[in-house]
């Protein structure tokens, strides 16, 4: 069409589409709705490439759209063994987990994954019940996310990074290497892709399990989890970028973020400004911090622990400071808190906890 022409609506698309389905015979052999949704995908690209105003969207090369949803069923189409997908037919599945009772399923999303050699299906179910967001209450903990450690908590409770992802690079790359000698699209070729792709999933698995179980470790500690607002894309794009994203920072907090919701825990994000360069036990400003300076000493008052921990410090007072700020969300608990450790030297109270190494349950303040 010509470049006057303003960008059809979703539904213009979708009335085009029709058209389309009575000339093509391939699109004929696709679920209706299975294809519109992949118009509506188009769709939303396209406005927020609008919105943005920059970074035109790409066209999919064959094989490169790695997954498609039937957005609606009728009926229930799994049965212990198999799921039932309109215009494919039965397809046995492994069900990793039964679906609960009361839920109905809403959508069926299928990933594929590491070339097509592993499929996916990801089963939306619904139910009419209401979830409440958790409230603040109980015991804070603020967490530092970083390179030399995964992360401190102002517990002072540290994970080290997982050594596996600096190994796995290693391993990685002489699968690329050992992909990019074989000749272009020969079935050797081939073979390499798959096990380069299977292994990048591997990788990605083992760093979602390993976020897993940091999440619900904090989770044991704490019913309130504060963490800084970075943006790590930013920051991905520095001298550190590769590490940043090895690191998988930003997926780590959404999925903490989950996490929390799902055990009910209070999970919040504070201002990431000078969380490194504030005192937390008296508030000083104590100058910027070279990367490589890993301790915190403060000039005013005398106080020292390394940076990381000192920053989970300063992390946890902010966070208690936004909900003790926010009209409505103060509820009784937290008052509790504040009022049996003293605001004056919660720190105290908590390296108790801290060295006792009961990963703090034990300071627990009962509502
Ligand atoms: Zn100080």
């Amino acid at each position: 069409m010509s470049a006057d022409i303003p960008f059809p609506s979703y539904l213009e698309q979708k009335r085009q589409l029709t058209q389309w389905k009575k000339i093509s015979e391939k699109l004929r052999l696709v679920h209706s709705q299975v294809t519109q949704d992949v118009v509506k995908r188009m769709h939303n690209t396209w406005e927020a490439f609008k919105a943005r105003g920059f970074g035109f969207p790409r066209y999919k090369k064959f094989g490169s759209l790695r997954s498609f949803l039937f957005p609606q069923f009728a009926e229930n189409p799994i049965t212990g063994y198999h799921i039932k997908l309109p215009k494919i037919g039965l397809v046995t599945i492994n069900q990793h987990r039964p679906i609960p009772s009361g839920f109905v399923v809403k959508q069926v999303r299928i990933l594929s994954r590491a070339r097509n050699t592993k499929w996916f299906v990801v089963v939306t179910i619904q139910s009419d019940v209401c979830v409440p967001d958790p409230i603040p209450y109980g015991r804070g903990i603020g967490v530092d996310i970083g390179l030399e450690k995964f992360l401190t908590t102002s517990d002072n409770f540290v994970v080290e990074p997982a050594r596996f992802f600096r190994d796995s690079q290693r391993r990685l790359k002489v699968l690329q290497h050992r992909a990019a000698k074989k000749v272009k699209r020969s079935k050797n070729w081939d073979k390499a892709q798959v096990k380069v792709a299977s292994y990048q999933h591997k990788i990605s698995n083992s760093r979602k399990n390993f976020h897993y179980s940091i999440a619900h470790s904090l989770c044991d500690q704490a019913d309130m989890i504060f963490v800084e607002d970075i943006d790590f894309r930013v920051s991905a794009k520095g001298f550190l970028g590769k590490h940043m994203l090895d690191g998988g920072f930003g997926q780590f907090r959404d999925l903490l973020k989950w996490v929390c919701w799902k055990r009910g825990k209070y999970f919040a994000t504070v201002d990431h400004k000078y969380t490194s360069q504030i005192c937390p036990k008296c508030g000083t400003h104590t100058g910027k911090k070279e990367l490589s300076e890993r301790v915190h000493l403060c000039p005013e008052c005398g106080y020292q622990t390394t940076r990381d921990h000192a920053s989970g410090q300063v992390i946890l007072k902010r966070g208690l400071e936004s909900i003790n700020s926010t009209d409505g969300l103060s509820g009784k608990e937290i008052g509790c808190q504040v009022v049996l450790s003293g605001v004056s030297c919660p720190d105290k109270w908590r390296f108790g906890a801290a060295n006792s190494n009961s990963r703090g349950l034990e300071a627990r303040s009962v509502p």
